[in-house]
């Protein structure tokens, strides 16, 4: 009983720093090929400049509250945005949900593998063209 707990409040925490870290590594795959610092300018929107505020740089609760586009000028915001949150979320809590008190090490190494593979493999396909 206290391992499931502990598992899952493990999972609590590592589920939205993976959402984070896939916001981040987001931010990276987009500004790095075009030569453009991670730092400055601040997270804006690419089509009207506007300056996101701290309520709209929350990783996937702010797509749902946004309703996928931008608060200013109504742009869409690509679906893949959030679902790659997401997904770097899970990647890094699932494993804790599943074994971490028992096995952290695992638990870590598997989780902080299975997102570098996931990014990595992002930053390898993008701009690729996809198969018809
Ligand atoms: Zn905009």
């Amino acid at each position: 009983m206290l391992d499931i707990l502990c598992n899952l409040l493990g999972a609590a925490f590592l589920l939205p720093l993976g959402m984070a870290l896939g916001s981040f590594f987001e931010v990276v795959l987009d500004r790095l090929p075009r030569g453009e610092s991670l730092l400055w300018p601040p997270s804006h929107c690419r089509t009207c400049k506007h300056r996101l505020t701290p309520d709209e740089l929350v990783p996937v609760i702010s797509y749902l509250a946004q309703r996928g586009r931008c608060r200013s000028c109504d742009t869409p915001i690509g679906r893949g945005v959030p679902l790659r949150e997401g997904v770097s979320g899970l990647a890094l809590g699932l494993p804790w949900a599943i074994v971490g008190c028992a096995h952290p090490f695992v638990a870590l190494g598997v989780g902080i593998g299975a997102l570098l593979v996931f990014w990595i493999a992002r930053g390898a396909t993008q701009g690729r063209p996809t198969p018809a």
